[in-house]
């Protein structure tokens, strides 16, 4: 057994980040500024994309896209259940009102047939979200948008490097949300971008962001003069620090070689649980670039005769660290209490949420730290 804590989703920091923040330290610019500036045209290039607008977080991001597309009272936004809560609570945070819908089972995003059942007169938007990495269907998500007149808004906190059918994801939609939470595939500690080519929607952004105050407020203490701004809007507190974007800079750089790591952990893991009671992830589909986010594994219930909790309990005495991903949003009190949710609703995501539990997936980890991993899991499905 392991000796030391497996922390699950543990980030990988190299020596030029320590370095970047340092150097942010001793400069005393230590909030948005020349390197947030940087980090954003980086982004613009590796998404391929005219405006990326650095936050201080995904959720800032789609709240402030919410914003930008006038998500109001009345309005309501579909999201999958299977998600974080913060793609719902983007849409109650800007006034409008989450309405849910199933995934699919196997790739477990957003299943475009119940996503068009759920369309009423008041749906305003719809927001995908790239499960795990794993692209959605956007043909079929967008020409139902298309079809009635919906904004799109991509949650991509899993799915930087993401691809369907030769795009990226984060440009099929109106805006699109990225995170760089610690967890995430690549980190500032707390971090987002909001990607989009619309023009007015960027600008928009880039205000709500920094109190609603005119365009490049944030230069405003700089040596190039004291220059007044104005209050254009009731904006927020979302802007990205030089000191997050340090990292991001550098973390950006190596995302390829993140991802062939993750790549690699993840084929490992399915040749060596292919004969577990579990369910392995769906195959990546053709022509798709899937992120390799999160490696779920589906816990056979009727085949490994311990349940899903037993199995993380497990893991977690053998110093394993485990995450569930996720228990489904309308399994959750608040959504039940305030919009009448209850079991029963979407039983695809009941399916996962009873199953599901993300291994660990971070390019940190070491071959040894993958055995570990391997030869848990296995001793505690194959026992039972
Ligand atoms: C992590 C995550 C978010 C929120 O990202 P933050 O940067 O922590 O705000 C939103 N949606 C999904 C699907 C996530 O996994």
């Amino acid at each position: 057994m392991r000796k030391d804590f497996l922390v699950f989703g543990s980030p990988l920091i190299e020596q030029p980040e320590i370095d970047e923040v340092v150097d942010s330290l001793k400069s005393g610019w230590l909030g948005t500024g020349p390197k947030v500036k940087k980090f954003e045209e980086m982004f613009s290039d590796y998404k391929s994309i005219k405006h990326s607008v650095a936050v201080n977080s995904c959720t800032a991001a789609l709240h402030l896209a919410m914003r930008v597309i006038g998500v109001k009272p009345g309005d309501e936004v579909i999201v999958p259940t299977m998600t974080f809560a913060a793609t719902a609570n983007a849409a109650i945070h800007a006034g409008g009102t989450p309405v849910f819908a199933d995934c699919e089972k196997g790739t477990m995003n957003l299943d475009p047939v119940d996503l068009e059942k759920k369309i009423t007169k008041k749906t305003k938007a719809v927001i995908p979200v790239h499960f795990a990495g794993r692209p959605c269907n956007m043909d079929a998500i967008m020409a139902i948008a298309k079809k009635h007149n919906l904004k799109v808004i991509e949650d991509c906190a899993h799915a930087i490097e993401s691809e369907y059918h030769g795009e990226k994801t984060g440009t099929f939609g109106d805006v699109g949300c990225f995170s760089f939470y610690v967890t995430k595939n690549i980190i500032t500690g707390e971090g987002g971008m909001a990607i989009t080519n619309n023009d007015e929607y960027a600008g928009k952004i880039k205000t709500l962001a920094l109190h609603g105050m005119s365009k490049d407020a944030w230069k405003r203490f700089s040596d190039e003069g004291y220059k007044h701004y104005q209050v254009v809007d009731s904006g927020h507190k979302y802007n990205m620090m030089d000191i997050q974007a340090a990292m991001g800079i550098h973390q950006l750089g190596r995302i390829d070689r993140y991802w062939k790591r993750r790549e690699e952990i993840w084929n490992r893991y399915n040749e060596a649980f292919k004969d577990l009671p579990v369910f392995l992830p769906a195959s990546v589909e053709p022509n798709t670039r899937h992120a390799y986010h999160l490696y779920t594994l589906l816990i056979d219930l009727d085949r490994a005769g311990i349940t899903r909790d037993q199995f993380l309990d497990e893991m977690t005495k053998r110093n394993m660290g485990v995450g569930v991903h996720y228990i489904a949003l309308h399994l959750h009190p608040f959504y039940q209490e305030k919009f009448g949710y209850r079991k029963g609703d979407f039983p695809n995501a009941e399916w996962i949420s009873d199953r599901t539990v993300s291994l660990p997936l971070s390019p940190k980890l070491t071959d040894e730290d993958v055995n570990d991993v391997i030869l848990a899991t296995k001793k505690i499905l194959k026992r039972a």
